[in-house]
């Protein structure tokens, strides 16, 4: 899953960088309001963290009414610094998802983050499933025939993009942009390998047949 943190304080947004990399998202960080539309505009992200205030002449509250004027309709969690009725509707009226305010609890914010990246998927709540295995959003427990499976960040984060998206054939590129962030070093063979070791630890000790399928030419899935 990919996050976009607009933030122009940069201990905050370096921080929520941190953090949420360590709960195995990808996180790509603009420091301003502009290059920040130009991000949510043009990149594939799955949720969108916004400040409300951000200087420059283009705060937070203007980038989620263009967003949704243009009928993109990415997740938005506004940061707000004012405790007040008359900012927090004004955020959820330009179309924001949700907000917290500052100063905020690093475990608070992620239960904001896992719910609205669960809204679209409620019925699968927080484990999805394939066959006999299963992964945990939340604990970030993968089990299959009930063995517990040890995965790197990485490879969590992979699994977890595929099962959200079983049943759809999904293209090298689209797993890159939504499981890799863009400083992140990827060659030519990054996904493909990554499927490899996935593979040698949830498919390939199991009888039960593969979860993950190669479609050739297209990409890879995970049967519904
Ligand atoms: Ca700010």
């Amino acid at each position: 899953m990919k996050v976009l943190v607009i933030e122009d304080e940069h201990k905050i947004a370096n921080a929520l960088k941190e953090g949420l990399s360590q709960e195995s998202y990808a996180v790509d960080v603009c420091y301003e309001g502009q290059e920040g539309l130009n991000a949510a505009r043009y990149e594939a992200y799955d949720l969108i963290i916004l400040d409300r205030m951000l200087p420059g002449g283009m705060d937070g509250l203007e980038i989620c009414q263009i967003l949704r004027q243009e009928a993109i309709h990415t997740p938005i969690l506004m940061l707000t610094a004012r405790d007040m009725i008359r900012d927090r509707v004004a955020g959820l009226n330009a179309g924001a998802d949700d907000y917290v305010i500052k100063p905020f609890s690093f475990e608070e914010l992620l239960a904001r983050v896992r719910a609205l990246l669960r809204r679209p998927h409620e019925a699968l709540g927080e484990t999805l499933q394939a066959g006999e295995l299963s992964l945990n959003t939340v604990t970030k427990e993968v089990i299959r025939d009930g063995q517990t499976i040890s995965l790197s960040a990485k490879e969590y984060a992979l699994m977890e993009y595929l099962l959200r998206n079983k049943g759809k054939v999904l293209s090298k590129d689209t797993i890159i942009n939504h499981v890799w962030d863009f400083d992140a070093d990827i060659l030519p063979n990054t996904v493909e390998v990554f499927i490899t070791y996935l593979r040698g630890k949830v498919d390939r000790p199991f009888k039960g047949g593969q979860i993950i399928k190669t479609v050739r030419g297209f990409g890879y899935k995970i049967d519904a």
